[in-house]
């Protein structure tokens, strides 16, 4: 079994992570990672860790965090039973014997990523009427809201002033 513990910098194009979260381009990603060989291939396992940044679900702030999962695939050997019996979009192979753990840590850590992150998990979200974070305005901010056919006669009422005929 080989194990080796690796730091490398997070990859940009395509970017470790989804939309609303992920690992900043260049951040560092630890990766703990042990390779064994097993009779249909090698296993791969381990550990990654990586700082996150990405914006709240909820206020659009942002938002920082770190993932911490953990690894396991097996890489079947090309000509072996599981290469035979399986597709490689479900199981890895080994090609030139090498394995290419970078799919694997990919996988590993988009599954790990919060699907909605939150800035807290108490968030209070935007004001529906301005857009402005709930947490910067005051408790009993508020929008004036008048029933349109209201504001329509209200227009009327103190709008142009249209000369009587009379
Ligand atoms: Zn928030
Ligand atoms: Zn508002």
């Amino acid at each position: 079994m080989r194990s080796y513990h690796r730091t490398v910098p997070a990859p940009a194009d395509p970017p470790l992570g989804i939309d609303v979260i992920g690992v900043p381009a260049g951040a560092p990603v630890e990766l703990e990672v042990r390779l064994e060989s097993v009779s249909e291939g090698v296993y791969v396992s381990g550990s990654v860790q990586a700082p996150l940044a990405g914006e709240c679900a909820r206020c659009l702030d942002t938002v920082t965090d770190a993932v911490d999962v953990e690894l396991g695939e097996l890489f079947a050997y090309p000509d072996s039973v599981t290469d035979e019996t399986t597709d490689a979009d479900e199981l890895p192979r080994v090609v030139d014997e090498q394995v290419d753990v970078e799919q694997v840590v990919r996988d590993a850590v988009v599954l790990g990523l919060p699907l909605s992150p939150l800035c807290a998990p108490d968030c209070a979200g935007l004001c529906p009427d301005c857009g402005e974070r709930r947490a910067d305005l005051a408790p009993d901010h508020g929008h004036e809201t008048l029933d349109p056919r209201w504001a329509a006669l209200r227009g009327r009422t103190f709008g142009e002033a249209t000369p009587s005929a009379d």
